[in-house]
């Protein structure tokens, strides 16, 4: 995984973490206007699908979300930064971790049931995705789960900025989280921070940075932001797919399905 810097053009419309929930990411893009045909996907008039990283893992079929996102980042409709679930699975995949956590493994199952030809392709992939994206000339900028220093700008970012992990200070709390710095609360730049990681009930705007992982794979939905517009659209998800361990809100067509069940 390089740890560097693309800038790229065009008005983008933003997913969160996907984390393989491919049925609620087919219908986010057809309410975005995307034509989605077997093998195909092809985007309105001038948009770009960007994604803030975590494609997969937890969720139910990430090889058909890699496969999606791969073929449109090779038709030049897609964009990516890497989320910690990318570098988790390329490990993996490298046969660099003893022995990979369940969801992960899952994953590399599915892969492998692929074939060697895509396994390869998705290592590729994988290998090449930026930690950072600058679009809108700078004044946009797509990261998995923050920036290390809240202060820096737009263009003047630099790889040593970025927070891919943002688990990566290593301490557990008492029910074994990692606490994650509040950088958003600290930032004071002027271009658009958008990003994931941390699961939210709905997308948070703090200062110029916007968290729009509003945890799809644990039953909440799977949000985009159009970009310059600014609008949100969400999916609700169709299942609690992973336990979160974090208190989390459910969307509520799952909370009355709940309440009917029990
Ligand atoms: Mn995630």
């Amino acid at each position: 995984m390089e740890m560097d810097i693309k800038t790229v053009g065009t008005a983008p419309d933003i997913v969160g973490d996907v984390h393989g929930c491919i049925d609620e990411l087919i219908e986010l893009l057809t309410a975005l206007g995307y034509r989605v045909e077997p093998g195909a996907v092809t985007p309105p008039e001038g948009r770009t699908l960007a994604f803030v990283g975590d494609l997969v893992n937890r969720g139910p079929n990430s090889a058909e979300v890699l496969r999606l996102t791969m073929s449109m980042m090779q038709a030049g409709q897609a964009v990516c930064v890497a989320g910690n679930h990318e570098m988790r699975l390329l490990r993996a995949l490298r046969g660099e971790s003893a022995v990979p956590r369940e969801d992960v493994a899952r994953t590399v199952m599915q892969l492998d049931a692929e074939g060697i030809k895509f396994r390869g392709d998705v290592v590729d992939f994988l290998q090449k995705l930026p930690s950072l994206l600058l679009m809108d000339a700078g004044a946009l900028v797509l990261t998995h789960a923050g920036l290390k220093t809240p202060s820096v700008d737009g263009e003047a970012l630099a790889p040593r900025d970025v927070d891919v992990l943002s688990e990566s200070n290593g301490k557990r709390d008492k029910s074994g989280q990692s606490p994650r710095v509040n950088w958003a609360a600290a930032y004071r730049g002027q271009a658009l921070v958008a990003y994931g990681h941390t699961p939210v009930a709905e997308p948070t705007w703090l200062n110029r940075t916007v968290n729009i992982d509003t945890g799809c794979v644990y039953g909440g939905h799977l949000t985009a932001l159009r970009y310059p517009e600014l609008e949100t659209v969400r999916i609700a998800a169709r299942q609690i797919y992973y336990p979160s361990r974090r208190r989390f809100l459910l969307n509520p067509k799952l909370l009355s399905n709940r309440s009917l069940n029990t």
